[in-house]
């Protein structure tokens, strides 16, 4: 995709935590009181991520599962609080929508924003989700008319009486038959589902998409048509997108900028040509090592050595220092911070020059 040419702040991210802790059980408690160890488990899902996401670019946030990716993406949806840090997202000027063009009715455009901290009803409705498994996030006794109309009548969006050439406009936007909005959503296949999540996403009129994985239940014919969809939305109606996925060839295609996810903190972030081209982190340099390409189609595959450690206890320094070759004792102790090492790219690594 083409990236923005001027490079507006639109989501801050700011040492942003997110732990999850597993509180002990009554018989643990007592176990406790009689003298055993019983501790609370804690899960550092997401360690003190600092990002900005700039309006109009597609930021493609790739890890391998359980790196704290989707944790991320639903923070950022206002799907839960950060427990610790701050998300600060600056709404836009107000301006025409392309679904202005829908009838009469439908409100077009947001008021005038200053920085907000989320999470706001006006944040919710301005990020939308769209999930990995579009039959269980669609409510299947709920007809698409609904499903895709519900919300911006609630919200104000449109009036009901308006709201069946609301659903249409936003049905073939997405490229789904209006004709087709009294069906239910175990009537349409896994690529039309996934756009009648999409259309649901669009009908609040969102400035910004957390992809989660969006495509990766899909047939790989399938994959290619949602993703040309997300392209072409991002075209007519100026999204932002935070495109979260395990795949790298797909992210390549669809990104302006990667950040790569390690252990619940970001290791390294560059545009995609550059992160491609030079990547610097040694957990960004085996990942990309594994990415299939007519160049290396002769070669030996091998996966990254070891084993991802435990969220529950992740390993002190750097998280990576288990598995990289190039470990040292000061990254067993010290951990590396995300800093500039030229061309727009971040890396966090002590053998990494500073620029
Ligand atoms: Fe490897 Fe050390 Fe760099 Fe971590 S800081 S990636 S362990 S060299």
């Amino acid at each position: 995709m083409n990236a923005p040419h001027v490079m507006v702040p639109m989501v801050e991210v700011d040492h942003v935590s997110r732990r999850f802790v597993r509180r002990l059980n009554y018989a643990e408690r007592i176990a406790g009181w009689l003298g055993a160890r019983a501790a609370e488990h804690v899960v550092h899902a997401v360690d003190d991520v600092s990002l900005t996401i700039h309006r109009g670019e597609v930021l493609g946030l790739v890890g391998e599962s359980g790196c704290g990716k989707s944790t991320l993406g639903r923070l950022l949806a206002g799907i839960g609080a950060p427990s610790s840090g701050s998300i600060r997202t600056i709404e836009k000027t107000a301006e025409p929508s392309a679904l202005s063009s829908a009838p009469d009715g439908v409100r077009a455009g947001r008021p005038t924003g200053r920085p907000t901290a989320p999470p706001t009803a006006r944040h919710r409705l301005a990020t939308q989700m769209i999930f990995q498994d579009p039959l269980s996030s669609l409510n299947p006794r709920k007809r698409v008319r609904d499903i895709i109309g519900e919300a911006p009548l609630v919200h104000g969006f449109v009036e009901r009486k308006h709201l069946d050439a609301y659903v249409a406009d936003v049905m073939e936007r997405v490229g789904l038959n209006p004709e087709f909005r009294d069906r239910f959503p175990h009537q349409f296949s896994g690529g039309q589902r996934q756009r009648i999540g999409i259309g649901r996403a669009l009908a609040v009129k969102p400035d910004f998409l957390i992809c989660d994985e969006s495509i990766a239940a899909l047939d790989v014919s399938i994959q290619a048509q949602i993703i040309n969809l997300f392209v072409q939305l991002r075209r007519d109606l100026g999204l932002t997108y935070l495109f979260i996925s395990h795949d790298l060839g797909v992210v390549e295609h669809i990104s302006d900028r990667v950040a790569i996810m390690y252990l619940g903190r970001i290791v390294e972030t560059a545009p995609t040509v550059e992160l491609f081209a030079h990547p610097q982190h040694p957990y960004t340099i085996a990942l990309l090592a594994q990415v299939p390409r007519l160049s290396n189609r002769k070669r030996q595959f091998e996966s990254i050595q070891g084993e991802v450690p435990s969220p529950l206890a992740p390993p002190d320094g750097c998280h990576f220092h288990p598995r990289c070759p190039h470990a040292t004792q000061r990254c067993r102790t010290e951990r590396p911070l995300l800093r500039s090492s030229g061309r727009a790219h971040e890396v966090a690594c002590h053998l990494v020059e500073v620029q």
